[in-house]
C-alpha cells in the first residue's frame, strides 16, 4: 500500500514514543467533577438539575441550548454541589455543574442497556447521537449530530474516518484504533446507515502501521470500508486536507466536505458512538494522552469528563521540576493552561507538558526576508507573508477582502517554518477575532 497525502504542510518532530506503547488505563473516580455548560462549539447547554440533587453516572443533567448545542450527562454518581462559575480551559469563567462523587457508589451506568439499532430508521439514529451529547473528540468539539445532519438536496457518497492524529506527541487515536476496533466498526455501521453513504474510508498516517494493519485485518466482510495509509505530515488531520489526501477532492474556499459529498468524523468519536449503541453510554468519559518531557509518568488514560487537570497530573506522578508549559491538545494547535483547577472537557484529546526547551515562548522577531517558506507550508495556499505584513499594520479589511483570511485554519504551519520568528498565526487569530466582532456589531445594529 502506498501512502497518499495533500500538497504543502510541514514535518514537525513526532515525539510520540513516550506514550504510543501505553495501554489505556482507567483512572480512579475523582472526588469531584466540574462540568461546564459550554464545552462544545455553539450555544451552551441548559441545566436541568439544581444544587442538592442526587445524580447518576450517565444521567442527563443539562439539555441542548439549540440545534448547534449538545446535552450534558453526569460523569459520576453523586450529589450536585453547586451550579456556579468555574475556571474553563478557554481561560474564561464558565457556568458549570459541580458534582461531588459518592464514594460508596459502584459507579455503574445509569440505564445501561443494549440498543436495537438495526431496527431504527436513520432519523432515530441521529436523535440518539444528539441525545448522547457527542462532539468531535479530535479537539474541535463541534456537535456531532450537526455534522451528521444532511440537508435536503445534499447527498453523502463517502464517510471518512479521521485516524491521522497529526499533532506531535498525541497518541490517543492511535491507541483507540489498536484497542477498540469493534466499537469503531459498529460506529461506522451506524453512521454509514444514518448518512446513506455507500462506503467508508479510514485515513491513518503511516507512523501507525500497526493500527492500519490491525484495522484492515478486522474490517467485517459485509462492511464496505477501506483503510487508506497516508504520509505522515501536519496538518493532515484537518478535514479539507484529509478529503484531498484520501479522495483527491478539493474543497473550495468557504465550502465544507459535505459539498464534496463527504462527511468526516474523528475515529475516537466513531468509537464513542459505537459504545453508545452497544450499551447506551453517552459521552461521559474520554481517552487522553498525558505526555511530554515535563510529566513524570507519561500515560494513556480513560478519564471522566470534568476531572481536574491537577488530579490527572498527580495520577501521572506530577510534573517535572523543569516543566514550564502545560497544553490541552498538541503543541501546534493546543491551548496553554494556567490554572490546574480547569476540568478536562469533551474536546480535550491530550495534555502535553513541555519544558522550557520545547515550549514556544516569545522569541526575538526579525524582519521578513521574503524566503517564501510560509507559502510553501500553507496547506490552503494562502499568502502568509502578505497577510502577516497587513496584520502588522492592522489592515484587517484588506486581509479579509483580498487575501482570504477567513480560510486560515490557524494550523500554525507558517509560524513553524518562519526563520524570522514572526508570530504569523497569532496575528491571524487576532485579526479574525476583530473581524468577527465587527461583523457581529454590524449585524446587531442592523437588527
Ligand atoms: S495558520 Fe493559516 S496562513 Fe498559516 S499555514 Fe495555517 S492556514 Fe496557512
Ligand atoms: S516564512 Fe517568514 S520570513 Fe519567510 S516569507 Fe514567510 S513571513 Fe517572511
Amino acid at each position: 500500500m502506498s501512502a497518499k497525502t495533500f500538497r504543502h504542510g510541514v514535518h514537525p518532530p513526532e515525539n510520540k514514543g513516550l506514550t504510543e506503547g501505553r495501554l489505556i488505563e482507567r483512572i480512579p473516580m475523582p472526588a469531584e467533577v466540574v462540568l461546564p455548560l459550554s464545552q462544545h462549539l455553539g450555544a451552551p447547554s441548559v441545566a436541568l438539575v439544581k444544587a442538592g440533587d442526587r445524580v447518576y453516572r450517565g444521567q442527563l443533567i443539562a439539555k441542548a441550548g439549540g440545534f448547534v448545542s449538545v446535552p450534558l450527562h453526569a460523569s459520576v454518581t453523586g450529589k450536585v454541589k453547586a451550579i456556579e462559575l468555574r475556571h474553563h480551559p478557554s481561560g474564561r469563567m464558565v457556568e458549570s455543574i459541580v458534582i461531588a462523587t459518592d464514594p460508596s457508589s459502584p459507579q455503574t451506568l445509569h440505564n445501561e442497556e443494549p440498543v436495537d439499532w438495526e431496527s431504527m430508521p436513520a432519523e432515530q439514529l441521529l436523535t440518539m447521537v444528539k441525545e448522547g451529547g457527542f462532539v468531535g473528540l479530535g479537539g474541535a468539539a463541534f456537535p456531532t449530530h450537526v455534522k451528521l445532519s444532511v440537508p435536503e438536496g445534499k447527498h453523502v457518497q463517502y464517510f471518512l474516518v479521521n485516524g491521522c492524529e497529526c499533532e506531535p506527541y498525541l497518541t490517543t487515536d492511535h491507541r483507540i484504533m489498536l484497542d477498540w476496533a469493534d466499537a469503531i466498526f459498529l460506529g461506522i455501521r451506524i453512521i454509514q446507515k444514518l448518512l446513506g453513504a455507500e462506503k467508508t474510508f479510514i485515513g491513518v498516517e503511516t507512523n501507525k502501521w500497526d493500527a492500519i494493519r490491525g484495522l484492515q485485518d478486522r474490517v467485517p466482510a459485509d462492511l464496505p470500508c477501506e483503510l487508506v495509509p497516508l504520509e505522515t505530515k501536519y496538518p493532515q488531520g484537518a478535514e479539507k486536507m484529509l478529503v484531498t489526501a484520501v479522495l483527491q477532492r478539493e474543497i473550495p474556499s468557504g465550502k465544507l466536505p459535505l459539498d464534496a459529498q463527504v462527511v468526516v468524523q474523528n475515529v475516537g468519536t466513531v468509537a464513542g458512538i459505537g459504545e453508545l449503541f452497544s450499551f447506551g453510554q453517552p459521552l461521559i468519559e474520554r481517552v487522553i494522552t498525558v505526555t511530554g518531557p515535563g510529566i513524570k509518568q507519561p500515560s494513556t488514560l480513560l478519564v471522566p469528563v470534568g476531572t481536574a487537570l491537577q488530579e490527572i497530573l498527580d495520577y501521572c506522578g506530577g510534573i517535572t521540576e523543569d516543566a514550564s508549559q502545560i497544553l490541552f491538545g498538541g503543541p501546534m494547535m493546543g491551548t496553554p493552561q494556567y490554572d490546574l483547577r480547569v476540568p478536562v472537557t469533551k474536546g480535550v484529546s491530550g495534555i502535553v507538558c513541555l519544558t522550557s526547551k520545547q515550549a514556544a515562548g516569545p522569541r526575538q522577531e526579525y524582519a521578513c526576508i521574503r524566503c517564501a517558506s510560509c507559502l510553501d507550508a500553507c496547506p490552503v495556499f494562502l499568502n502568509p507573508t502578505q497577510l502577516g505584513a497587513l496584520a502588522r499594520m492592522g489592515r484587517y479589511d484588506e486581509m479579509l477582502e483580498n487575501y482570504h483570511l477567513m480560510d486560515c485554519m490557524e494550523c500554525g504551519s507558517c509560524s513553524y517554518v518562519c526563520p524570522s520568528n514572526i508570530p504569523l498565526v497569532q496575528r491571524f487569530r487576532v485579526a479574525k477575532g476583530v473581524i468577527r466582532e465587527e461583523m457581529a456589531r454590524k449585524k446587531n445594529n442592523a437588527a
